[in-house]
């Protein structure tokens, strides 16, 4: 006997994927679960979603029958019912108290495949945080094993990767590309960078506000290791405030612009992470992974931490891969890259890390800079400007008024 369609509303799924396929594919104005009504369609096809649920539960596990070794007489992994799966993957099911659906899915599930399975995937702990295994084990890596040659060598002799180092440098620049992660910064857009100081010498050189020379630049930043001079700025005053005051004092705030149109890397507008039920996997590991770095870079500079010059590691090894290996789709350089302040809340509040050292600011008062940047090998001219400074002091009050906001 041919059994009638059963259909189901997105309200009696908890994962937005899943929502997403019934609302599109909604042909009834009953759900058969819940026992909402509407005139519009609002429910769909359990087979069609429980075809969703299928394929992401194939892309995650295999019938564990193919992990039995005879000659181990056992698993080779150790198997789990359709119910555990379920709950690792983080199906909700928000509406189903008699387990109905749950035990709808179950059946599909096993009428078309095995009643116990295992991970296809290195899982640490469930499939949810093994989207960013990658980028964890990428630092453990860096941290640990090796940070300066990734290429050539030995074939993935990293146990903690799925992938070899190589190839994951390989899918980064791919995903920057996909996600078209690039934007160019304009002669006509300004930035500015904040510097403090003390005593009656006010610096206002270019040379004085812009990069450190490389012999000052001896602290570890999250995308500059020691010795290798970057220029950090922001978007925004307010923002380049939050991120450089950290207390009452003299400071000199430095508008800057860019003598040529240059292309920089934007994280600002990273796609948003994917559920586990998205089928499109992996893109989801590729977002999960670039918002691990992204999260990192943001992370506020803890120098008294006596691991920092270690955690910055992972975000200094690939700012230099992007440095030097990615180009814009134009097949341009990338100068820098941009991304969302987390010292300042506002929405908006982009800082800008640029490749950009001390030779690079150009002078007009330096007579010598050309002869001092082809000495350095340097190509082309100086090109970033100061457009202009201003002096401000910020009191104990200011300061305390100031960072409560
Ligand atoms: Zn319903």
């Amino acid at each position: 006997m041919e059994t009638r369609k059963k259909y189901i509303c997105a309200d009696c799924f908890g994962n937005n994927p899943l929502k997403k396929i019934i609302k599109e594919s909604a042909s009834s104005c009953k759900c058969d679960y819940c026992g909402a009504n509407a005139e519009a369609y609002i429910a769909a096809d359990i087979d069609s979603v429980c075809a969703s649920i299928y394929a992401t539960v194939n892309h995650y596990y295999e019938d564990a029958n193919v992990f039995y070794s005879s000659g181990y007489e056992g698993y080779v992994q150790e198997p789990e019912n359709t119910d555990a799966v379920l709950y690792n993957l983080g199906l909700k099911l928000p509406n189903d108290e008699t387990e109905e659906v749950l035990n709808y899915v179950i059946n599909f599930l096993e009428d078309r495949s095995s009643e116990i399975w295992c991970s296809t995937h290195e899982f640490y702990g469930n499939p949810v945080d093994d989207l960013t295994h990658s980028w964890d084990s990428f630092c453990k890596i860096v941290k640990t094993r090796k940070r300066f040659y990734f290429h050539g060598g030995e074939e993935n002799s990293e146990p903690w990767l799925q992938t070899s180092p190589q190839e994951l440098f390989e899918d980064i620049k791919n995903w920057f590309s996909k996600f078209n992660l690039f934007t160019t910064i304009a002669t006509s857009d300004r930035f500015f960078r904040i510097r403090y100081f003390e005593g009656d010498k006010i610096p206002t050189q270019p040379s004085e506000l812009g990069p450190p020379p490389s012999r000052y630049a001896t602290q570890a930043n999250r995308m500059s290791p020691p010795g290798i001079s970057m220029f950090y700025g922001s978007h925004s005053v307010e923002t380049a405030k939050r991120e450089t005051v950290a207390g009452a004092g003299s400071f000199i705030i430095g508008e800057w612009a860019v003598l040529k149109e240059i292309e920089v890397l934007d994280l600002t507008v990273l796609p948003e992470k994917l559920e586990i039920f998205d089928p499109n996997y992996e893109d989801a590991i590729a977002i999960a992974f670039l918002h691990a770095f992204v999260d990192e870079l943001r992370k506020p500079i803890n120098r008294d931490k006596s691991t920092a010059h270690l955690d910055y590691i992972p975000t200094q090894v690939i700012t230099e891969f992007i440095r030097y290996y990615v180009k814009s789709p134009a097949g341009n350089q990338i100068m820098g890259i941009k991304y969302l302040s987390a010292a300042d809340n506002s929405t908006d509040a982009s800082s800008l890390v640029l490749f950009a050292c001390n030779l690079d600011v150009f002078d007009e008062n330096d007579t010598n800079l050309k002869l001092k940047r082809e000495f350095q090998d340097m190509e082309g001219d100086p090109w970033l400007e100061l457009v202009g400074y201003e002096q401000f002091d910020i009191t104990d009050e200011e300061y305390t008024h100031w960072s409560q906001v």
